[in-house]
């Protein structure tokens, strides 16, 4: 039995980051034009066409009920 635990520390970033709504994988120069958003402090990738039709409920977001 191998117990020893697993390195899995790639580079940081380069990890798989999907859109959070049409599910694409971005490519290492997609992901520096993604908007991302934190929301409940995880963060949300969304590709350039997702962000687009996204932008308004993502500032949108920055509602009252962070004040
Ligand atoms: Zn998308």
């Amino acid at each position: 039995m191998d117990s020893r635990p697993h390195h899995s520390d790639e580079q940081p970033g380069a990890e798989n980051v999907v859109c959070s709504r049409c599910g694409a994988r971005a490519t290492d120069e997609q992901l520096i034009t993604w908007t991302f958003s934190v929301e409940d402090s995880v963060r949300r990738y969304y590709c350039d066409d997702c962000a687009r039709a996204n932008i308004r409920s993502i500032e949108g977001r920055l509602d009252s009920s962070w004040w």
